[in-house]
């Protein structure tokens, strides 16, 4: 799966950006689960705190899964007919126990003869009246119905989404299959499966493999899928429902792009690259594509950012962008992390949760190798840097291997041990074997283990056999432990000798978790214009290394490849990093130096990454350099700001903006608000609009309430401006606030007016217009939209107000996240209320009136005073009595 978009650009996507929390992030979406809130997905079933898992043994080898539903859209209930062939595997068994839950099972009949059948909700046990024979297949037929509160989600109108976008998808990794059909759901099993569906005529079904047939009668439709080579159940995928459809070609492969019609304007661009995608990981990975065909349809308010069901991915529907957003947003991540996985989890796959990171990091190393071909290596070389600076070298306190068996929940694996980390052990095998061994190596890895499920010896072997080399050591230290090296590097340069000597220590707390690692890797010099490679290799505590060379270096650099995974300290005089930031040929170096340029506050370091922001060829150096500029509060970086904000990628323009944001003054502020009323793109003046929330000028306000009547894609400019209006928690936007969410609900996403709702709770805390937000926030626990109505509720609770507690009940007794949301809601507000009694809040009431009145009899003191003295210069002394 993929994380939710992470970023946020896609700002909506705004969930995105938490997760890719950079700039580069912003481009993306989050793929799988690896981004996305853990509250959405359950505890693993059986699982306990303390228990080790592993793969469940298997008694009956599943052969074909058919499954033939009909889903209720107006009950949102399903009735289905599921029938499992299968072979006991090694001796006659006489009870076949599935995961079905909460399926109301109606009728079990068999091939042989049934004994009786238990449903107990969780599990459907049936006995046969005699032992079933080893070679022989056996079938056995569950008719059910259920009103699936996982696995199969409905998005209807009585939902709060578009009629004309009426539609359902499934999500079955990693154990909600069970919620929708009984079978063995654990990916330990693989069979091919059959989804049948009868839906009404104008609707479109969608599932794995080649379609059947379609058979239309009386307004209903009949449609017929079937994954003829096996799969996990994990990846049996169903979406029906009212779809527009964009179609192409990748050599003979069949490519669909489904999304719900509502959102069809903008679909060719998530579209865009799947047959480029296609074509390269074919010839990269060296396996043709191993399936018939390769989908892709949008699912409104998914649960991840993808998932790569079996030719047939699921994605959230926050990956369609329109073109004003520039490049701030793509699906191409999305799109990449996904279909890789139709190798790296469907053809092959985990074979328990522990080895997640055979699916996950595959999928994110390969989006890497896509970026790599399309954008060049420096793209490559920015992704591995970022997922190493920010998501794992962060993580010095989560000492877990990547295969690890002590999760609580399955679902605790798909962090940034399987996603980055994964990639980036791929990434070092890759570079110690070199790419031709490494491609054979996966190459016999995927035909050797096609169609079964693997675990992480089997990739250990295949490297090691085509190779010869022993990687017992490498898997310890990277994929059993966990952690990962600090290493602190310094340099001398010692000209009597004509030697550099360069020091390296490991300072990570090494114990039972985390090794002394060995590290390959290269110290390179620069010396008179020419490069001049040492390679050493770490594994001592402390180690010196000293490298004869022609003269002194200019430059100096460890592990000038990016080649090793570790959070490494080397300090370097300026010189030396004024030179890095101009070596063009070395992307990394030149992060790195604006990074340590970052820390120094002199003239020539903020010349030189001025210089940077301006010139650098490659836009992360630019965007690493606005950010540096922005840490300084001189004029000088100010200005190098400001005479920057036109620069024409909007992922530096944005930087760039979000930079001037932090200097608070004056200047700043007009230029925010300038970009506010004329920048094109809605993203970037919604980042602007966010920036103004440190002002208090009425410049500012004026601006922040502007925003809010403005159009905009997806409403993003006025839900920045009411999370802005928030931030500044000035009550004089309040009314502005309450005006549009209650005239513009048709213009916000869900998620959108849920978080706004929100704001708007924070912002009336307290004050005079609180009883007004209220009634705007209680209108909306009535909205269609569960999303929306839980935002409300989560809003009551933050606007504090004991009045709202009858309401909140109502729904407190629920066992949804509505329920969940409702309780802690009435939580917070008594909790909030001893910190801010009524007494309190009532005298600031006082104290706020009092003041009011205080000006308004001023400005009536002015104005008579005012006329009295007209009236003396006139002699007109007719009028007494001030006019109101
Ligand atoms: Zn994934």
């Amino acid at each position: 799966m993929t994380r939710l978009p992470l970023t946020v650009s896609l700002s909506t996507i705004a969930l995105i950006l938490a997760c890719a929390a950079g700039a580069a992030a912003a481009e993306e979406l989050c793929v799988c689960r690896y981004c996305q809130g853990a509250a959405q997905l359950g505890p693993e079933p059986g699982a306990t705190t303390d228990a080790r898992h592993y793969a469940p043994d298997r008694v009956i080898d599943v052969l074909n899964i058919k499954i033939n539903v009909t889903p209720d859209f107006e009950t949102h209930t399903i009735a289905g007919e599921t029938t499992l062939t299968f072979k006991p595997i090694s001796r006659p068994v006489d009870e076949v126990i599935l995961d079905a839950v909460d399926l109301r099972v109606t009728s079990v009949t068999a091939s042989q003869e049934i004994k009786d059948w238990v449903n107990d909700g969780e599990h459907l046990t049936i006995l046969f009246a005699a032992p079933l024979k080893l070679d022989r297949e056996a079938e056995v037929v569950v008719k059910y119905t259920a009103e699936p509160d996982k696995g199969l989600y409905f998005r209807t109108a009585k939902d709060g989404y578009p009629a004309g976008d009426t539609h359902l998808w499934t999500q079955g990794e990693p154990h909600e299959a069970r919620h929708w059909f009984p079978n063995f759901d654990y990916p330990n099993e693989k069979s091919t499966s059959e989804v049948i569906c009868h839906v009404p005529s104008e609707m479109t079904v969608l599932s794995n493999g080649s379609l059947v047939s379609t058979d239309e009668a009386d307004g209903q439709k009949t449609v017929h899928w079937k994954q003829d080579l096996p799969h996990a159940s994990y990846l049996i995928c169903l979406a029906a429902g009212k779809f527009a459809e964009l179609t192409d070609q990748a050599g003979d492969i069949p490519l669909g792009f489904y999304t719900q019609p509502s959102l069809a304007e903008h679909a060719k661009n998530s579209f865009a690259d799947t047959a480029k995608i296609m074509e390269f990981y074919q010839q990269e990975i060296g396996v043709p594509y191993p399936w018939a065909k390769y989908y892709q349809v949008t699912g409104r308010d998914f649960i991840a950012g993808g998932m790569e069901n079996t030719t047939l991915t699921v994605l959230t529907e926050r990956t369609i962008y329109s073109d004003e957003t520039e490049n701030l947003r793509s699906s191409r991540n999305l799109d990449a992390h996904e279909m890789a996985h139709q190798w790296f989890g469907d053809y092959v796959t985990c074979e328990d949760w522990a080895n997640l990171w055979l699916n996950e990091g595959f999928a994110t190393f390969y989006t890497h190798l896509y970026d790599a071909h399309k954008l060049g290596r420096d793209e490559m070389l920015y992704r591995l840097y970022n997922d190493a600076t920010r998501a794992i070298l962060t993580k010095d306190k989560d000492t877990r291997p990547i295969v690890y068996r002590g999760y609580k929940a399955a679902w605790d694996q798909f962090d940034f041990r399987a996603y980055p980390k994964g990639a980036w052990v791929l990434h070092m095998l890759r570079s110690q074997l070199g790419k031709d061994l490494y491609r054979q190596a996966i190459k016999n890895y995927l035909e050797k283990h096609a169609f079964t499920s693997v675990t992480t010896p089997d990739l250990m072997a295949e490297l090691e056999d085509v190779s010869g080399r022993s990687l017992d050591r490498f898997f310890d230290q990277w994929v059993y432990h966990g952690g990962f090296p600090v290493l602190k590097v310094s340099y001398k340069w010692l000209p009597k000798e004509g030697l550099a000597k360069v020091s390296v220590k490991q300072t990570q707390e090494v114990n039972n978790d985390v090794l002394l690692f060995h590290l390959p890797t290269k110290l390179r010099f620069a010396v008179d214009g020419k490069n001049i490679d040492h390679a050493i290799t770490v594994d001592q505590k402390e180690q010196d290394f000293y490298v004869p060379l022609p003269g002194k270096p200019s430059i100096v650099r460890f592990d000038p490849e990016l080649t090793v995974l570790a959070k490494v300290e080397f300090d370097k005089p300026q010189e030396m990093l004024e030179e890095q930031l101009k070596n063009e040929q070395d992307v990394v170096g030149r992060l790195l130096a604006v990074a340590a340029l970052k820390k120094k506050k002199d003239a020539k370091s903020l010349e030189a990454l001025k210089t940077a922001l301006n010139s650098d060829p490659f836009y992360g150096v630019r965007l690493a350099a606005a950010d540096a500029l922005s840490d300084r509060e001189s004029d000088e970086a100010y200005e190098a700001l400001a005479a920057s904000l036109n620069q024409e990628d909007a992922r530096v323009r944005k930087e760039v903006i979000e930079s001037i944001g932090k200097f608070y003054r004056a200047e700043a502020l007009e230029q925010l608000s300038k970009v506010v009323s004329e920048e094109k793109n809605p993203d970037i003046a919604a980042s602007a609009v966010r920036s103004l929330s440190a002002y208090t000028d009425p410049a500012a306000l004026d601006a922040i309430r502007g925003a809010m009547g403005k159009e905009s894609f997806q409403n993003v400019l006025a839900e920045a401006a009411i999370a802005a209006a928030a931030r500044t928690a000035d009550p004089t936007l309040t009314p502005a606030v309450m005006r549009t969410l209650s005239a513009r609900r048709q213009d916000f996403t869900d998620r959108g007016m849920a978080e706004s709702l929100q704001a708007l709770g924070k912002l009336a805390k307290d004050t005079e217009h609180a009883p007004a937000a209220r009634k705007v926030i209680v209108g909306y626990l009535n909205d269609p939209s569960s999303k929306v109505q839980t935002g409300a509720v989560e809003a009551l609770g933050e606007l504090g107000d004991r009045r709202s507690i009858a309401a909140l009940r109502t729904y407190s007794s629920r066992e949804d996240r509505l329920g969940r949301a409702a309780k802690q809601a009435i939580e917070k507000i008594e909790k909030d209320a001893p910190s801010a009694p009524k007494e309190v809040s009532e005298l600031r009431k006082l104290v706020r009136e009092l003041g009011e009145q205080q000006e308004k009899m001023a400005d009536q003191l002015k104005e008579l005073k005012g006329k009295n003295d007209a009236d003396a210069a006139t002699g007109d002394d007719e009028k007494k009595e001030p006019e109101k």
